[in-house]
């Protein structure tokens, strides 16, 4: 039996499609530990890990729960939880690591210790060098220049504590081990066909997650049904909900909106009678059920939707979210809106002609079969377990 460590961010869009992987290693018996904060101890036993606590600078205090400019903070955040965790890791001594690329003290714990690693992306791959991606990257961190510098200048002091070679933040972000999953088919990622050999494309990373509870699904019978979420993070839009009250109530769609946990359902004024509102619904089966889902384009919640061939209507928030919608709109999965100037008008007209036109829905079906083909959870541990093997003779 072999040792493996997981880590990661305490991001739910970061954590979820890492955990079917940990089941099936575990079930294949290795002995897998995750790093993580308190708050992800019941999933992580529920994966069948032992579970190892960090406290993350990303969780509690004034910028709770904010992933505004995470890349910045992810420097601080490292300093913090090396602190933490470098002995510890090292006492473990684990024969391999699996890491999401945005935690970054865990590919420092790689090189530090010497322990061959992997990375675990939920989001398209990136390639620093592709003129797309550096366009996007310019336009987004021009709006973040002051903190994104600041980063860049902790980032280098903090390599050169621990003897490594300089990095930049794009570097940071670019990361890539001799193995790579990516949990999106070749087909949606950005110039899929330019990743060499250590990328493998496994698409999403999902398995039964058995939070339905008494979930009322009857609501979404007797009408095509509509489900609204803007993910775990950016969700605080209340003036958005109120739109889509405003666009799709009294019609013919049966809506489930999902707000999140930072908004109270009570303020949002009168919610109109073919609606649902919770902060968190099992997304899984809600998605087994929906027509059309208004998505802030999260890269699981895309997958997720593609999983059960359901188009979308992409209204991106944060992080990486306008390049996954620009590749939804170039690939006909469904349309893309902007959240600054978005109407009522147009979430109608929208979620309307990715109902009415089968062009969007037979796109979404082929990205289902492309789904189904990468494997998922099951490729990824196989993939695993290979390197694992390699390794080791
Ligand atoms: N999710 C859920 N119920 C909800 C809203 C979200 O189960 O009501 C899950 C969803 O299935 C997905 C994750 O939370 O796995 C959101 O990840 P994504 O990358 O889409 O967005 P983020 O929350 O990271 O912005």
């Amino acid at each position: 039996m072999a040792k493996g460590a997981f880590f990661n961010v305490p991001l739910h869009g970061h954590v979820n499609a890492t955990l079917p992987v940990v089941r099936e290693l575990v079930d294949r018996g290795e002995d897998i530990t995750y790093y993580l904060t308190e708050s992800f101890r019941p999933q992580v036993e529920r994966a069948g890990a032992r579970f190892h606590r960090y406290e993350s600078t990303l969780e509690g205090g004034p910028n709770a729960g904010s992933a505004l400019i995470l890349p910045a903070r992810m420097p601080g955040e490292s300093r913090q939880v090396l602190a933490q965790l470098l002995e510890a890791v090292r006492a473990e001594r684990p024969d391999y690591i699996v890491y999401d690329p945005m935690c970054l003290w865990a590919w420092m714990l790689g090189q530090i210790l010497r322990i061959p690693a992997i990375t675990f992306r939920p989001t398209m791959a990136v390639d620093v060098r592709s003129g797309q991606f550096a366009a996007f990257l310019k336009s987004r961190s021009a709006a973040f220049a002051g903190p994104m510098q600041q980063a860049g200048k902790e980032l280098a002091e903090l390599m050169r504590e621990h003897g490594l070679p300089p990095m930049d933040l794009l570097g940071m972000l670019g990361q890539a081990e001799p193995l790579n999953l990516v949990c999106v088919p070749r087909s949606f990622q950005m110039g899929g066909d330019t990743f060499d050999e250590r990328f493998l494309f496994v698409g999403p990373s999902i398995r039964p997650r058995g939070d339905a509870g008494d979930f009322p699904f009857e609501h979404l019978a007797g009408g095509p049904a509509l489900y609204i979420s803007l993910g775990t993070i950016f969700n605080n839009w209340p003036e958005f909900y109120r739109m889509c009250f405003e666009a799709f109530g009294g019609t013919r769609w049966r809506v489930v909106l999902a707000t999140g946990h930072a908004v109270n359902a009570a303020e949002l004024g009168p919610i109109p009678g073919n609606f649902l509102v919770r902060p968190s619904v099992p997304q899984l089966e809600v998605l087994e059920r929906t027509d059309v889902f208004l998505t802030h384009g999260g890269a699981n919640s895309l997958m997720e939707s593609f999983a059960h061939g359901v188009p979308v209507v992409v209204i991106p928030q944060m992080a990486e979210q306008p390049l996954n919608a620009r590749r939804v709109a170039e690939l006909g999965l469904g349309l893309a809106l902007e959240k600054e100037t978005v109407t009522v008008e147009q979430l109608r007209q929208s979620v309307d002609r990715v109902s009415n036109e089968p062009g969007f829905r037979e796109k979404a079906l082929a990205m289902q079969r492309d789904v189904q083909v990468s494997g998922g959870y099951l490729r990824a541990a196989d993939a695993i377990l290979e390197f694992r093997a390699r390794k080791a003779a």
